[in-house]
């Protein structure tokens, strides 16, 4: 009989139960005690549910009350020197990852190409040891309830490592820590454990291709000092990234992708590199909301059961990835519902696919291939769009010509200031938002509101003396979500919620037809923004690219033929826009940079792709109207030529935390186009002072023309609160004012 495995539970619940529950210990509400008997009662369930779907090898260690990294980091004593003083307790866990009042917080990073964000463990001198016996205490709970299925989960080593900060010396960092992975696995296999799923996905990216060395040493010592021990070598979101070499490592069985990595992973496999061995076989999509094509997925199994010693069916990869389950979502169509599966549904599909290969019959199988081909040939999903190739993929004329007539048109000063799109979100926007959604205000009632706040902030801004407006977005919650809730394809879910970081869950909108332009998106707030003002005011979209990465994506179309008809709807609305006498539009790309491909090699297609979906979206304007962008990130080095290539005549960027590197990219590569490298920090309610912004400035010039730079902040002003806003921009205008004077212009 072929075993199910699973890779890891979403810590969530169905109601956010989990994200309730330390929030309220957070905020003093419940004691510890009763944070920790809940947490054990989530948990329990948890492993019940799991049991209950038949699950054979059931994962342990994956619930956390916070992040698993900084579950291991706490467990190996790795500490930041800020912290040593403290006890190694539950409130110190917590302020590690959120800071308290003496000391600030570690720093947070995405777990490789997900959303999720984990905790970046800290290295000091101190040589590791083990605190607690978190996992193996966790191993005997599950015993209790699920008995041998239990399956103890844990990062390894070398992945670990990877992640790490503060490590001088990499192997001396490794081997520290082998002792006690050594103790941890002798205590799990003493308390009953078999299987032990060691978490190495390092080794899918270009990265892991410096480690093979050490994880032949890595894992030869386990295999000699924890013999028992049956380890699986897991790694997830990619191909291995050389089979060859790690297929031989002494380890009880392998766990790959045959999801995110199938093209490379299966050449190994029909290769013969896993003839002798065991495979845990992710062929369920982690981290999509799609119910598996059985038939296709069915194939493969038999493929990779012929080409190995055994074989285990599990997901792509750990399902926190992934929202609880679709059962709640009863607004859907029907075809849509039954066409998606969240984690409890992507546990049927895996039991179902293994009693198939089986030759078990079902008659679930059978009912899910028929949703699946229903949801294919769904009418939402074979919309007829417009001709790509009769749409302009490039801007009408060069830069320089744009720019003359641009500048004739909008007769902006030396060094324009602007800002990058949101304004505060106050307490009684959020407010009056909700109750507008509860339904006790009236449309109406919202909609005036939204334009009180408008006109508020048209005034605050002519006040600052800023040249080119914005609306201030106080209409969207997310940049987002907001055009998934206006254009046809996009839909939202009740309960669809996945862990970002800590507590923190979104619920990213589904793209689950072809996408069109319906109705205008952003046009009233707009044009009704400008009616109240005589400088430009900047219509505001979010790009294509951007909205497919935080959203879950179709894939049975090409991911390129989803950017571009996104880009054709952003197309329209820009068209609305322009027609209406907008004179400048930006289209945010804030995520291209984090969709880049976890593998060099698949980077340069993604941003080819990602390029012509923005020109698609931008190219058809009149010269007259310029198109801004706007990015946040720091590392810029890697698609300069990319970013250059998107031909926008101002682009804005997130710069002041680093700013050094930035300029550096831009010193070298020549960029002519409109620029704004943030000259402050959003992220942090401090209002800068005159002289650093002046600085800030200048530094910029350095490199860059003053004909083409911009002044604004990093990002969005959405998160901080109202006076320190308006003070940093006054800080803002007047640096602009006192480097203009400078220069001799004013
Ligand atoms: N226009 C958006 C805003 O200002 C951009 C947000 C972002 O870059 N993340 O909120
Ligand atoms: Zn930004």
């Amino acid at each position: 009989m072929t075993r199910v495995s699973n890779l890891g539970y979403p810590r969530l619940g169905e109601q956010r139960e989990w994200k309730h529950l330390i929030e309220s210990y957070w905020a003093d509400k419940i004691s510890k005690e009763e944070l920790e008997k809940e947490a054990r009662a989530l948990r329990l369930s948890f492993l019940q549910k799991q049991a209950d779907a038949g699950v054979d090898l059931i994962p342990v260690g994956d619930f956390s009350l916070y992040d698993h990294i900084l579950d291991l980091s706490v467990q190996f004593g790795i500490i930041p020197k800020r912290f040593s003083d403290q006890d190694i307790d539950l409130d110190l866990y917590f302020a590690l990852a959120r800071g308290n009042k003496e000391n600030v917080a570690s720093s947070m990073k995405k777990w490789f190409n997900t959303n999720y964000h984990y905790i970046v463990p800290e290295w000091t001198k101190k040589r590791p040891q083990l605190t607690n016996s978190r996992l193996l205490d966790l191993y005997k709970e599950a015993r209790q309830v699920v008995g041998d299925r239990a399956k103890p989960v844990i990062t390894g080593p070398i992945t670990f490592v990877a992640l790490s900060s503060g490590v001088t010396d990499f192997t001396a960092a490794v081997k520290s820590l082998l002792p006690l992975y050594k103790q941890v696995f002798t205590e799990l296999v003493e308390a009953g454990a078999t299987y032990i799923q060691v978490d190495e996905p390092i080794f899918v990216t270009d990265e892991g291709a410096d480690y093979l060395e050490a994880a032949k040493a890595v894992y030869g010592y386990f295999a000699k000092q924890v013999p028992e021990a049956k380890l699986i070598f897991q790694t997830y979101f990619e191909a291995l990234i050389d089979a060859e070499e790690l297929s031989d490592i002494p380890v009880a069985a392998f766990g790959l992708d045959f999801v995110h990595g199938l093209e490379e992973n299966l050449q190994a496999i029909q290769a013969g590199l896993f003839k002798d061995k065991e495979v845990f076989a992710g062929v369920v999509d982690g981290r999509n909301v799609w119910a598996s094509d059985f038939k296709e997925t069915s194939k493969l199994l038999e493929v990779l059961a012929e080409n190995t010693a055994s074989l285990v069916v599990q997901p792509s990869c750990s399902l926190l990835h992934v929202p609880v389950t679709t059962k709640n979502e009863t607004d859907l169509d029907p075809v849509l519902k039954n066409g998606l599966a969240f984690a409890d549904e992507k546990l049927e599909e895996i039991k179902l696919l293994a009693e198939h290969l089986d030759g078990v019959a079902n008659l679930r199988y059978d009912e899910h291939v028929a949703a699946y081909d229903a949801l294919q040939a769904a009418d939402f999903r074979n919309v007829e769009l417009e001709d790509l190739s009769q749409v302009r993929t490039a801007r009408k004329s060069t830069y320089d010509i744009r720019q003359k007539v641009q500048q004739e048109r909008l007769q902006l000063p030396l060094l324009p200031t602007t800002t990058i799109g949101s304004f505060p979100q106050s307490p009684e926007v959020r407010r009056t938002r909700l109750a507008w959604k509860r339904g006790d205000i009236t449309d109406k009632e919202y909609k005036d509101f939204i334009r009180s706040e408008i006109a508020r902030w048209v005034t605050i801004q002519e006040d600052l003396d800023i040249d080119v407006l914005v609306h201030g977005e106080f209409e969207r919650v997310d940049m987002v979500e907001f055009f998934g809730q206006k254009l046809a394809g996009f839909t939202t879910t009740k309960l669809g919620w996945v862990q970002s970081y800590g507590s923190r869950a979104v619920k990213p909108p589904i793209i689950y037809g072809d996408v069109k332009h319906i109705q205008p998106l952003t046009v009233d707030e707009t044009v009704y923004t400008q009616s109240l003002t005589d400088r430009p005011v900047k219509g505001m979209l979010t790009g294509p690219i951007t909205i497919t990465n935080w959203s879950f994506e179709r894939t049975d179309i090409k991911r390129s033929d989803l950017f571009n008809q996104i880009g054709l709807a952003i197309k329209d609305e820009i068209k609305l826009l322009e027609d209406a006498g907008i004179a400048i539009i930006q289209v945010d790309e804030a995520a291209l940079r984090e969709g880049l491909p976890l593998r060099k090699g698949k980077q340069k297609a993604y941003l080819d792709d990602a390029v012509s979906a923005f020109h698609i979206a931008t190219s058809s304007v009149k010269d007259e109207t310029q198109i801004h962008t706007h990015m946040c990130y720091s590392k810029f080095d890697e698609i300069i030529d990319a970013i250059r290539q998107l031909d926008a005549d101002v682009i804005s960027i997130e710069t002041s935390r680093s700013h050094g590197d930035i300029i550096e990219s831009f010193e070298t590569t020549v960029y002519p186009l409109g620029i704004g490298l943030g000259v402050y920090d959003i992220h942090s309610p401090r209002v800068p002072t005159e002289e650093e912004v002046v600085a800030n400035i200048e530094r910029s010039l350095k490199q860059l023309s003053a004909k083409q730079f911009w002044v604004n902040p990093d990002c969005g002003l959405k998160t901080r609160r109202e006076p320190e806003t308006i003070a940093a921009l006054e800080v803002l205008v007047s640096a602009t004012k006192k480097v203009r004077h400078k220069l001799g212009y004013e």
